[in-house]
């Protein structure tokens, strides 16, 4: 039985649940703006490379940034109602 990563509420196994990926891209770098698909990864290198010497992580945290999270239907709802949490 898997647990809601928003409620926490138990999730059961006939019960439908729901993945829910967040991408966060900054929007100043035209390479990365508009791109929300597998390409983006490569986007996000040509980027890293391109700053040089920075740790590459360092850099990637700073222009793209990528959550995933397991919730229950109600959450589900909610985050589609209001995905910014206004
Ligand atoms: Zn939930």
């Amino acid at each position: 039985m898997r647990q809601c990563d928003r409620c926490g509420r138990e999730i059961g196994l006939r019960e439908t649940s729901y993945h829910v990926w967040v991408w966060v891209v900054a929007s100043m770098n035209e390479e990365l703006d508009g791109r929300v698909d597998e390409d983006l990864d490569q986007a996000v290198s040509q980027v890293t490379e391109r700053l040089g010497p920075l740790p590459a992580d360092l850099v990637a945290s700073e222009v793209y940034a990528r959550r995933s999270y397991f919730v229950c239907p109600w959450c589900q709802e909610r985050i589609l109602a209001n995905p910014l949490g206004k």
